[in-house]
This record gives structure tokens, sequence and C-alpha cells, in this order.
């Protein structure tokens, strides 16, 4: 580890911060999961710093604007410092292959994670993912992740490339020995 480097804690926000309902953008629908708050102050009493990396292409698709987005953010850092939790920066991409034009900073592109390195000076090689879809775990392991979690509550996922698949966000830091 390079000194003066911090490790991080980069979580994806659809379906792990929040509930998965598709092309969420108003506060009233967004639904903490449950256990998430404990996953963040885990690692943040750990020296981890805590970033949400979220592809948004619904506002490449129309379905909401930036400044929706950046509405329900702003609410959702407000949560988290009540509950005492600093969330460093949020990062997203707003783009569509399709329909925007290709980018690198769409998950599995590992863009926005290389972002926070630059920005915050960040040992990506001690960092932690946690993500819901597979794009989230490869992402990870593009910008030199070692460590992430893929979660399932559905415990369907057979196979995946990341560390491990939990069922609970709590099965991450939980009698974890990587973690202590
Ligand atoms: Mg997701
Ligand atoms: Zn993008």
């Amino acid at each position: 580890m390079v000194l003066g480097q911090k490790k991080a804690l980069f979580l994806d926000r659809d379906g792990v911060v929040n509930v998965e309902k598709e092309y969420l953008y108003k506060i009233e629908d967004f639904e903490f999961i449950d256990g998430i708050f404990e996953l963040c102050r885990h690692y943040s009493h750990r020296g981890y710093l805590i970033f949400i990396v979220t592809n948004q292409s619904g506002i490449a698709r129309s379905y909401y604007s930036e400044d929706d987005f950046t509405h329900l953010t702003n609410w959702m850092i407000a949560a988290f410092a009540q509950k005492g939790i600093a969330i460093s920066k949020v990062y997203h991409c707003p783009h569509h292959p399709k329909i925007s034009a290709p980018c690198s900073c769409r998950k599995p592109e590992p863009g926005m994670l290389l972002e926070a390195q630059k920005e915050f000076n960040i040992d990506l090689a001690h960092s932690i993912i946690v993500g819901d879809k597979e794009r989230d775990i490869e992402a990870g392991l593009n910008a030199g992740l070692f460590e992430s979690y893929l979660l399932d509550e559905t415990t369907q996922t057979q196979h995946s490339k990341a560390t491990k698949i939990v069922t609970r966000l709590k099965d991450i830091w939980k009698n974890n020995v990587n973690t202590q």
C-alpha cells in the first residue's frame, strides 16, 4: 500500500443501497436496503472512504433528468449523514451506448472507480466493491480490485467472478476474515 493512499468501499446504488426499482428517481420510491448503514459504518470505522458508483442510463433515455438525479442524490447523502455516515462522492454514468455514445464510465467499464482513484488517491488493490449485477463485479476487476461481493437476495446466482456471493449485506462484514 502506497503511503497516503486510502482504501475505498465502492457501492453500486440500485440493488445495493436501495431496493431496485426500474429507473428510480423519486425520493418517495427510494427504499434503503436492510443493513446498508451497518455495512458503511463497519468500513468507515476501518478507514475506508465510501463511494457510490451508479449507471444511470435513464438520463440518456430521458426518463429523468440530471437535475432529478442530483435532487435524489442530495437527499440520499443527507440521509446517510443523519446516520453518521459520510459518502465521499457519488459518481454516475448518464450514458447508454446505443442512445448517447459509448463511454468509459458505464460499468463494466472501470471509469468511475478510476476517477475516484485520481480524485481521492485511492489504493484500488485494497478496495472493495459491492454490486448486485455481474457488471459491477467486472468494473471492480477492470479497476484492479481484488475483493468484491455480489448481493443476490434471491439466492439464484450460482456463478460470479465476485470474491463471494452474499444474500444479505451483513454477510459481507460479519465474520469476514478479509476485513478484520
Ligand atoms: Mg444495481
Ligand atoms: Zn458513461
